[in-house]
């Protein structure tokens, strides 16, 4: 660029070698300065000063590298966020996947006969065993489990009728939408009843010739009181089989264990105990309240498994060597629990168990450690909530370390800290940054200080 023209533009190279070694690849830097010029070029302006304009790609750069996944420390109180990657992985099961990761391994081949063997065999079968199911698979996620079980009931039979509660599709976690899901199967959506009030007669009086299933959807991220009625999954379970339907239920989060006995909150239906009400088929997620990675679990009758994973549409949606892993430890840890009658330590459920009293001592150990900085500290009472679609009325008794930064208001601090190299997610409330501990490691309750400390120098 020539400086003494002030409209001239800088030319690539320049700002290139200008910027120097960057933490993103070589092209999209150039790609992102080429942009800037051009931005530049569109707004009639020239760049008025050569170091600004380098330090306004450089943001940018910045931006993007951001954008990179990394680990972030939760404080927002929500266990399972699904803007922050839902369930946190169990430690062993994490080491067990490197090993899987770098190494060739088994997928699908018997080690026994050295003939091709069956992807995921020994996790359906942990499955069917933790859910007490005839037999059980594993796809993508739940909304792609949904999908597979929608085809097998309603592609190729002549019947493309699901019947589901008004009740059901109002809202549901995670930007999941029911009518979309079904749409994208094939499958004719059918609404029952009103949005407050569904009964078996307004099941019973929807079936017709097209009718291919009834479909209940667990009500995950919202809760309606007063005025509510809806059939139970026995009875529809009933209606179902009495006209020769299927009967599925799509459970969404998918406890493993009894929620109401590791902290006080409701409890969550179990998958065994949705299919001993009669369901044909249930379907959860691997990384809502299960503790494992992004998953569509399935499980009921064997002759509908048998009949899922030949539909074509399973191979694409099939889990991968890394997943599987994953899925096999966690379900592993829950099965090796229940044998001796214990909770497995699975992150998810460490959390919910930590008492007010250990979460209060972490926070004034914390607080402590922030004497000199520019802050005022002070712990307050707060709901930790499961989230994810899961448990909407749980209310789980929490404790913040609350934030006031001398001269800096809370948005602002809020900001410095996501932009840590550990990022640090809080919430503002009144005018406070708070982050609730629940959420929050104990392993990474100095790296929370040290994010603190960073962001106020
Ligand atoms: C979260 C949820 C889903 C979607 O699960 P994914 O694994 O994210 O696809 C489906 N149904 C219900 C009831 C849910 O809560």
């Amino acid at each position: 660029m020539n400086s003494s023209n002030p409209r001239a533009l800088p030319a690539v190279e320049k700002v290139l070698k200008a910027l120097g070694e960057q933490p993103v690849p070589r092209p999209l830097v150039t790609n992102l300065v080429r942009e800037a010029i051009q931005a530049k070029r569109e707004a009639k302006e020239g760049a008025a000063d050569f170091e600004v304009f380098v330090r306004e790609v450089q943001l940018e750069i910045d931006h993007l590298n951001r954008a990179r996944i990394q680990a972030v420390i939760n404080g927002t109180g929500v266990l399972i966020h699904t803007n922050l990657g839902r369930s946190p992985i169990q430690e062993a099961a994490a080491q067990r996947m490197h090993d899987i990761a770098v190494n060739y391994n088994n997928l699908e081949i018997d080690l026994d006969s050295g003939a091709r063997g069956k992807r995921g065999r020994y996790f359906e079968q942990l499955l069917a065993q933790l859910v007490d199911a005839e037999a059980a698979t594993v796809v993508n996620n739940c909304a792609s489990a949904l999908i597979l079980i929608l085809r097998l009931f309603t592609a190729n039979t002549g019947k493309k009728e699901v019947l589901i509660s008004r009740g059901e599709l109002v809202e549901i976690g995670g930007g999941f939408r029911v009518p979309e899901i079904m749409e994208a199967s094939g499958a004719t959506l059918r609404e029952v009843g009103a949005t407050n009030k569904t009964s078996l007669n307004d099941y019973a009086r929807a079936i017709g010739p097209e009718t291919a299933m009834l479909l209940k959807v667990h009500r995950s991220n919202f809760w309606m009181e007063g005025f509510v009625d809806s059939p139970t999954t026995e009875e529809m379970a009933a209606l179902a089989h009495e006209h020769g339907l299927a009967m599925v239920e799509d459970l969404g989060s998918g406890a493993m264990v009894d929620t109401g006995q590791l902290a006080p909150i409701e409890h969550e239906p179990l998958a065994n105990e949705i299919l001993k009400r009669g369901v044909d088929l249930v379907c959860f997620s691997g990384d809502k309240i299960f503790g494992g990675p992004q998953a569509g679990m399935i499980a009921g009758k064997a002759e509908l498994i048998a009949g899922l994973k030949k539909e074509p549409f399973f191979r694409a949606l099939r889990c991968d060597k890394l997943i599987l892993t994953l899925l096999e430890c966690t379900a592993q840890a829950y099965l090796d629990a229940r044998a001796t009658s214990s909770i497995p330590s699975l992150p998810l459920l460490d959390m919910l168990q930590l008492t007010v009293d250990s979460l209060r001592e972490r926070g004034e150990a914390m607080g402590k450690e922030l004497a000199g900085l520019p802050v005022d500290w002070s712990l307050g009472e707060s709901t930790a909530q499961v989230g994810g679609g899961t448990m909407p009325k749980s209310a789980i008794p929490s404790v913040t370390l609350d934030l006031k930064a001398h001269g800096l208001k809370a948005p602002v601090l809020a900001k410095r800290l996501r932009r840590q190299a550990l990022p640090l997610m809080g919430y503002i409330a009144e005018d406070l940054f708070r982050l609730d501990l629940r959420t929050v490691f104990p392993r990474q309750d100095a790296q929370v200080v040290n994010a603190i400390t960073l962001a106020l120098s």
